[in-house]
């Protein structure tokens, strides 16, 4: 798609000033900051919040970046677009973080409500990505993709059942790769995997310091569970 890359800067102005006037009612300053990153792989967009306080005043404000590698189609920026901008407004306008909780869907479904013909706005952009390599995990199926052989298959396990991890050209199932998108699946990767980590560790630490209340039990639990993380992936 070479010709999108020419083209995404002016097709990206127009739709913010499409949807910035047609679903925010032109909230969102004209200098609404959208940038591209080259290194953003994981996702198809970004939403960035912050506060900036001036002589006493806060004010809120988000910025978008959007995957040079993710979106490389017109429909795909439409998208992601829409959706980091319902992002964008939560914060701006509703001045609430949230995620994908029911303000965010206030917006989104704002913006349905204005261009019905879109297809529906989801909680996560499922967009394949095009991997060079993936490391299929052989119990579970899991797939972690990677531009990269950036994974050594002797020392990293799988994230999810902790199975051995096999070097592929191809995902083991295309239905994995987007796990966040259904929520029955059977794989949710953080909360449940952090509650078993905290329910193997906390009567340890617990009993070894007993001087710290629960919250501080609790956050020393994420700080480990974090770094065991990193050794993973
Ligand atoms: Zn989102
Ligand atoms: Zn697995």
């Amino acid at each position: 798609m070479k010709n999108f890359r020419k083209t995404r800067d002016e097709l990206t102005n127009r739709l913010f000033q499409m949807f910035n006037k047609d679903i925010f009612n032109n909230f969102f300053h004209p200098d609404f900051s959208i940038t591209w990153n080259g290194r953003l792989t994981r996702t198809a967009g970004y939403c960035r919040h912050f506060t900036k306080r001036e002589n006493g005043i806060i004010t809120f404000e988000s910025r978008i970046e959007l995957s040079v590698k993710v979106v490389d189609t017109p429909c795909r920026l439409r998208d992601t677009l829409i959706h980091e901008l319902c992002h964008a407004a939560t914060w701006i306008i509703d001045n609430c973080r949230g995620g994908h909780g029911p303000v965010w869907r206030k917006w989104a479904n704002q913006a349905l409500h204005t261009f019905p013909e879109l297809p529906p706005i989801t909680r996560c952009h499922n967009y394949e990505i095009s991997y060079k390599f993936y490391y299929n995990c052989v119990s579970c199926k899991y797939s972690i993709g990677r531009h990269s052989k950036s994974i050594d298959t002797s020392t990293h396990v799988c994230p999810v059942c902790r199975g051995q991890l096999q070097l592929s050209k191809e995902p083991s199932s295309r239905v994995n790769e987007n796990a966040e998108v259904k929520p029955k699946d059977k794989t949710p990767r953080t909360p449940n995997a952090f509650a078993l980590f905290v329910k193997d560790n906390y009567a340890a630490i617990k009993s070894s310091r007993t001087d710290l209340p629960h919250a501080a039990v609790m956050k020393l639990l994420s700080a480990k569970f974090a770094e065991s993380k990193l050794k993973l992936v």
